[in-house]
Formats: structure tokens, sequence, C-alpha cells
């Protein structure tokens, strides 16, 4: 029970990040929080006894965590959308991938670098569905006469949580999640790695 996650807010009511019951008992004991939705279960001690906080809110801090967007290929699927950046469709997790716009088998003599030298990286991985990936194959784009709907780039700003909605609705934190989540629906049950 004290490893539950709780949301945690600014003092703006921003979602900043996940913690466990257990730290945020810990924040509101010491005043450096104070609770935002609370469940009928409580934490006991000898002395006290504590609503469970399933929301609480950071009462000095006001801004926002800064952190660059983290390259993976999660982070590409979630840029584009979940949306194959190819046939255009939108996929669950499940049925997306990562795709290499120029394959590895052409990347140095196309563009003179190294494979350590842009081959994975936002610029050249886009968000691709099981179906499209195999069919390009190692081909280029122009070659099968497909194209991008846009130029792939680094995302300068990406939601600090990923959330399942399941998630948020169970524990009472979907009014919060309007801004700085992202609220993944996950109709298969594979949990890819990274999501929250
Ligand atoms: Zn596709």
């Amino acid at each position: 029970m004290l490893n539950t996650e709780v949301l945690v807010l600014n003092s703006g009511f921003i979602p900043i990040r996940l913690t466990s019951v257990k730290e945020a008992v810990c924040l509101l004991m010491s005043e450096k929080a104070i609770p935002v939705v609370e469940e009928d279960r409580y934490v006991r001690s000898p002395s006290l006894a504590i609503r469970i906080p399933s929301v609480i809110s950071i009462t000095n801090y006001s801004s926002l965590p800064r952190k660059r967007v983290a390259f993976s290929k999660l982070n590409v699927i979630y840029r584009d959308d979940m949306v194959c950046q190819y046939c255009g469709k939108r996929f669950t997790i499940r049925d997306l991938t990562v795709d290499h716009i120029i394959p590895r088998s052409r990347w140095e003599s196309l563009t003179g670098r190294s494979m350590r030298d842009g081959f994975s990286s936002w610029k050249n991985l886009v968000c691709a569905c099981r179906w499209c990936n195999s069919m390009k194959g190692n081909k280029l784009i122009s070659e099968i006469g497909w194209f991008l709907p846009r130029e792939p780039y680094e995302p300068e700003y990406m939601p600090h949580i990923v959330i399942t909605l399941e998630k948020a609705q169970k524990r009472g934190w979907l009014p919060f999640c309007s801004f700085n989540v992202k609220l993944i629906d996950m109709i298969s049950s594979n949990t890819p790695a990274g999501i929250i």
C-alpha cells in the first residue's frame, strides 16, 4: 500500500510527477505539500492516522521541471502521435514500430556519415505500423512512391508523465490530467516498457 502511486501537482495544480504513498505522506507531514484528493483508507502509526492521498500539491513549487526530451523509440512513437507516418493511420502501441527512413544498408553510402552519426536519431526515425515497416524493407521511400507528411524533428516539449487512462480513472487523477500528461488508452494488454 505504501508503494501505491500518488499524482504530484505543482502549486498551480499542474501534474509534475508520480510518487509513492510513502513519500507523499512524508511531504504532507513536513508541510511541503497539501492533500488534494484522498482515499477513504488510512496510514496509521501508534500516534496518528493520515488519510491516504491519491493526489497532492507541492506548496512552494510553481514551475515545471525543465528537461530535454529523451531520445527513445517510444518517444518517437509519441512524437508522431501513434500515427504511422507512411499510411497515416493510428494504431495501438502493440502494432507500432519505428522505422529508419534511410535504412541501415544505405546509410553510409547515401549520407557519407558513419552509423553513429545520425542513423538512429529523431531525424531518421519515424513511427510506422508493422505492415508498412515490413513493406518498406530496406528501400527508400522515394523508390516506392511514398512520402512523409512532415520532416521528422526533435521535439522541444513532451508531457513529463505518461499514464494509462485506466489508472487515471481508477485513482481519481483525470480532472488534473489536461496538461503535461499524456493519457494512453491501453486497448492492448501489452504494456510497453517505459509506460508508468
Ligand atoms: Zn502504416
